[in-house]
């Protein structure tokens, strides 16, 4: 058997390189092979035109030319396409982006500050749930055109327990952008749900915090930039299997969470305590506020249960508003994808105009309120206010037009028909 165990530290069979020194290292039953020994070896075989079909569709892409980052300006111009109001994370989200892509692709362009190394920065979103969290992340990993993936913390734990790795997190991100490790060590991943795996007490248990603490240490090492060994397939990793090495330097993570409960840890310390609050000495805390979260402060993090060093990994925390009628309103019918544009694209589809009166929406929106899930209240309401509508309509003859009213959302009431206008 070749020597493929050097002082316990595996090597490549062919070339005798260590995993440190290469990007990711395959194994066989007795033999490891490493991706630089499969690309050349792919190089010989096309040479010799002995490809076969199925690995040639499976050839590495071209690598994406590495473009100047995108300019703030322009990335919050392109957010407000598809997010509606919560200006504030928009702009700090636009400018830290830029910032972060400008570290990973630009920085060996600059040849002062050679000593200064520009350090990550993770982003942390706060704000109750269906504000638009996610949709501002999944939007800015397709305006960078960059691998994205969403995974859940609760469903981590710390190895050894029951549950996925954190490198999960890495082989979703790594599954998205098709396997290609160049492109998945510049893409984004949104943390969602965060807040739960906050430290349960300040006391110390005897129980083992097995969901809250240990993860959040496991998370931290992936966060700051580490270089990770990631089973293809995610769950847990086992001593045979073949691991993929991926640098998470350049890896933008966005976490986001309700963090339920904040609010009045925030509250209580603006009231008692001003100190670390420079911008507005003087304000405080009425009920009336509702976008207290934009005032928090590291030791409200770590009051609420996220340990220092995952805070520390995270240095901006942009808060989400609540979202009031008018901008419920505007999501309804504005974004590139509304889901009103949705409902009317169907419906065209089968020749109807669906028009909706401005007392339907406003009903939807209160309906929506109701529910308290935020804007995804709104889908919700018109599935079920267009489930009738939808069975119907085939029934309705010569059907142009629908016009959807207020007592069709409140009431159930059928819609306005207008007959097809015959064409000249
Ligand atoms: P969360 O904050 O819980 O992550 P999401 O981003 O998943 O919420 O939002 C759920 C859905 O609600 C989105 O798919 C989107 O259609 C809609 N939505 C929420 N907030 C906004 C917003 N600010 N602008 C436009 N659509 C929004």
């Amino acid at each position: 058997m070749s020597k493929k165990r050097d002082n316990e530290r595996l090597t490549c069979s062919f070339c005798h390189r260590t995993t440190d020194e290469v990007d990711s290292l395959v194994a066989g039953q007795n033999a490891f092979i490493c991706d630089q020994c499969i690309a050349d070896a792919y190089i010989m075989l096309n040479d010799s035109e002995k490809v076969s079909s199925r690995s040639k569709r499976r050839a590495p892409r071209k690598k994406k030319n590495r473009r100047r980052p995108l300019l703030p300006k322009k990335i919050k111009a392109e957010l407000d396409k598809y997010v509606i109001g919560q200006e504030y994370a928009k702009k700090s989200l636009a400018v830290a982006v830029y910032n972060h892509y400008k570290r990973v692709d630009a920085e060996q362009f600059v040849t002062d500050y050679k000593d200064v190394e520009i350090e990550k920065s993770n982003i942390l979103l706060l704000g109750s749930s269906g504000t638009g969290k996610t949709l501002l992340a999944r939007t800015l990993a397709r305006i960078l055109d960059v691998p994205f993936s969403i995974s859940d913390a609760t469903s981590l734990t710390e190895a050894g327990y029951v549950g996925e790795d954190v490198e999960t997190i890495l082989s979703n991100l790594l599954s998205a952008a098709e396997f290609e490790v160049g492109d998945a060590e510049r893409g984004i991943i949104f943390i969602d749900e965060i807040d739960k795996i906050s430290r349960k007490s300040h006391n110390a248990s005897i129980t083992r915090d097995v969901s809250g603490e240990g993860v959040q240490q496991a998370l931290l090492k992936v966060m700051e930039g580490t270089i990770a060994g990631v089973p293809p397939k995610g769950g847990r990793k086992h001593p045979e299997q073949s691991l993929i090495n991926i640098d998470t330097s350049g890896i933008l993570f966005i976490c986001g969470g309700a963090f339920e409960g904040l609010s009045e840890i925030i509250a209580r310390r603006l009231n008692v305590n001003q100190i670390g609050f420079a911008s507005t000495p003087e304000r405080r805390y009425d009920e009336s506020d509702t976008s207290i979260l934009q005032f928090v402060e590291p030791e409200d993090l770590m009051q609420y249960g996220l340990i220092p060093e995952l805070i520390g990994r995270l240095p901006l925390a942009a808060a989400l508003e609540p979202l009031r009628d008018e901008e419920m309103m505007r999501i309804l019918t504005e974004p590139k994808n509304a889901v009103i544009r949705q409902y009317q694209k169907m419906f065209a589809m089968d020749g109807v105009d669906l028009v909706f009166d401005e007392s339907a929406l406003r009903s939807i929106v209160k309906r929506a309120h109701k529910l308290g899930t935020g804007a995804r209240g709104l889908r919700s309401v018109l599935e079920q206010a267009m489930l009738d509508i939808m069975f119907e309509i085939h029934s309705v003859k010569d059907v142009g037009l629908c016009l959807i009213t207020e007592e069709t959302i409140t009431l159930g009431k059928p819609p306005v028909y207008e007959k097809r206008k015959a064409s000249a």
